[in-house]
């Protein structure tokens, strides 16, 4: 893990000098510090039209549900959520396809910083396009099986929360939570997400609450 430091003098470089593009390879001088070149960055899968409590990709031919009609503000709601929201808000701003698809899996198995900052990057930009009323008080990363994080040699949820964190000065808590073995999320339907983070989550011993 890099230190605040190492981070400052990287990107003061990188305004510097020539960026390789991270997806494309091709070399240019960057505008932007999340190693896209132009073309690159258009391509990506953007997930604008989304639900604003589960992130699920809207239909844009459907008409949607507007939490806040009265006040004129754009809060989609997808079915599911009008009666049982899966979280108060959720924010998703790629659709895992394509591009966005490869940066996740470089990140995951092949441990790329590099894709890491994008990804994260790409966040920042989503939370400054849509922002909500608050910033939370604490970023939790997602935590990972022993088992997996043997495997894998480190945790991509941490690794995004630190560069997020960083620029939102806000603070991490990535021993908060300890997780239980069980299925990977994404072989789970709805519903039984809806229940994964009280079975498969809970508090390391020191944090517990009396
Ligand atoms: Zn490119
Ligand atoms: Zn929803």
């Amino acid at each position: 893990m890099h230190t605040a430091w190492y981070r400052n003098f990287q990107r003061g470089i990188d305004h510097c000098l020539p960026m390789q593009c991270v997806l494309c390879d091709q070399c240019f001088r960057p505008s932007r510090p999340d190693h896209l070149c132009a073309f690159c960055r258009l391509a990506l899968p953007l997930n604008i039209h989304a639900c604003r409590h589960c992130a699920l990709p809207l239909d844009s031919e459907r008409p949607t549900h507007d939490e806040n009609e009265s006040t004129g503000c754009a809060n989609p709601v997808c079915d599911a959520c009008l009666s049982k929201p899966l979280a108060d808000q959720a924010m998703v701003p790629l659709l895992h396809t394509g591009p966005a698809a490869h940066l996740i899996h470089r990140l995951k198995f092949s441990k790329g910083e590099t894709e890491g900052l994008t990804l994260a990057q790409t966040m920042l930009t989503h939370i400054n396009l849509f922002p909500s009323a608050d910033h939370p008080d604490l970023l939790v990363p997602v935590p990972m099986a022993y088992r997996s994080a043997v495997r894998r040699g480190f945790n991509q949820s941490v690794a995004l929360a630190s560069h997020i964190a960083h620029a939102l000065k806000l603070p991490v808590a990535a021993d908060l939570l300890k997780r239980r073995g069980g299925p990977a999320q994404h072989t789970l339907s709805r519903a039984k997400r809806q229940h994964l983070a009280a079975s498969s989550f809970q508090w390391r011993s020191r944090h517990a609450t009396r």
